[in-house]
């Protein structure tokens, strides 16, 4: 049973006005809402558990250190992983990437290449520029077509025995494009030693993910976007791969031995958790799970997608309206544009004033919108407790900023 009245009780924000009118939010690519039960495992942390993980005897440091590693489990499943030490906790994408990039870099050499595509965030981007300017590697770009469709028979002309990564996204946060991500995957292996990597910040909280089933080497993703709170997020790595390759950071609780003649490293998952973690937004994280299967991947699916299809329908019906990747298969956002109407963050501001959040602007994918010849767009972007209601007042308050910038 699929009640979305009940869903929408379990989020108090959702409650709230903003110039004077009923909160519509649809900037959830940006970040989610997070449910009562979420913020509750939040309190409770900080109020009856509060201790240092992994390093105290005490009760509080252990039961802090269970429920952390309880909060690991239920992602592990979340994500279908082999073992739970395969699961790095990170702060977010970003840091997931960037890590990503730092300890592959004995892996590549000069003249290297290491393959990302248009559809990438700038966290997908930069730490792989970053990686070319300290190996010499070279970085190469799968082009899209008009409708924003990755075009695959220039990966196929790319892969070769220089390529050393392969990193993309599951879904596009600008566009909301769902990547044939199991055919890359499938070119790659065919066709190279690459590392996979999977950048899954917008796939995670609407897909149901099987790291094992999609045989990625690397997949990450922001816990923030998922029901849970900010400086959250995963790492899920292969475990031969991290076991090979060196840490990240130095420092506390990821050494077994630390002396001035050298350092051996703690195991897996401590070996890439130096320092104290966010004990408390981690086991939240495993709490959005919980909502998240209490709801179920299959109607969390099919609700997202009915509201894409209503809002898409009803959009395109206002003269002069694009849809960016309008043809292309698409996940949770419609990224548009009035043709001719001021820029989109007039219309953002417009729809503001109506209670309406939408993000507008470049949404840290500036390659994409050099492609569409745009400056920014206006992104919708739907959650579980978003409704069709929501969506009307969407599509009026559009109809408006037309009106009124025109
Ligand atoms: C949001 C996002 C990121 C960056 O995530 P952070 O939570 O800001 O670290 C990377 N890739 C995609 C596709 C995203 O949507």
């Amino acid at each position: 049973m699929f009640d979305i009245q009940e869903i929408r009780s379990q989020f108090s924000i959702l409650d709230r006005e903003v110039n004077g009118k009923p909160l519509v939010y649809l900037d959830n690519a940006a970040t989610s809402q997070k449910p009562n039960s979420v913020l509750d495992v939040c309190h409770a942390y900080y109020t009856e558990l509060n201790a240092n993980v992994h390093r105290g005897i005490h009760t509080l440091s252990q039961l802090a250190t269970e429920e952390m590693e309880l909060s690991r489990r239920k992602i592990q499943k979340f994500i279908n992983a082999e073992h739970d030490f395969e699961v790095i906790f990170t702060k977010g994408t970003t840091e997931g990437l960037n890590l990503i990039s730092y300890i592959l870099t004995q892996k590549l050499q000069k003249d290297d290449e290491i393959i990302i595509s248009y559809l990438e965030h700038h966290s997908n981007i930069v730490p792989w520029q970053l990686l070319c300017e300290r190996t010499g590697a070279k970085l190469r770009v799968i082009p899209i077509d008009e409708n924003g469709i990755l075009q695959l028979d220039y990966l196929d002309q790319f892969l070769s025995e220089k390529t050393k990564v392969v990193s993309v996204n599951q879904v596009s946060n600008a566009l909301g494009i769902v990547n044939p991500i199991e055919e890359i995957i499938a070119k790659t292996r065919k066709n190279s030693d690459a590392y996979v990597v999977i950048d899954g910040a917008q796939s995670a909280p609407h897909f149901n993910v099987d790291v094992q089933k999609l045989d990625c080497d690397f997949f990450v993703f922001s816990g923030h976007k998922m029901y849970a709170p900010m400086g959250t997020g995963i790492l899920y790595g292969k475990r031969e791969i991290l076991e090979a390759l060196p840490p990240f950071h130095g420092g506390g609780e990821m050494i077994a031995t630390c002396s001035f003649d050298g350092t051996t490293y703690a195991g897996l998952p401590f070996k890439y958790e130096a320092g104290t973690p966010n004990v408390g937004g981690n086991i939240a994280l495993g709490a959005a799970v919980d909502f998240m299967n209490s709801v179920g991947h299959e109607n969390i699916q099919n609700h997202e997608n009915a509201l894409l299809e209503y809002a898409q329908r009803h959009l395109l019906e206002i003269e002069g309206l694009k849809v960016y990747g309008e043809k292309a298969k698409r996940t949770g956002v419609v990224s548009f544009n009035l043709e001719g109407v001021g820029i989109s963050s007039d219309v953002g501001m417009i729809l503001d004033k109506m209670g309406v959040a939408v993000r507008t602007g470049h949404h840290c994918t500036q390659p994409i919108m050099n492609f569409f010849n745009i400056a920014g767009t206006v992104r919708a972007s739907f959650a579980v407790y978003n409704t069709f209601e929501e969506i009307d007042i969407l599509v009026e308050g559009v109809k408006k900023a037309q009106r009124m910038l025109s």
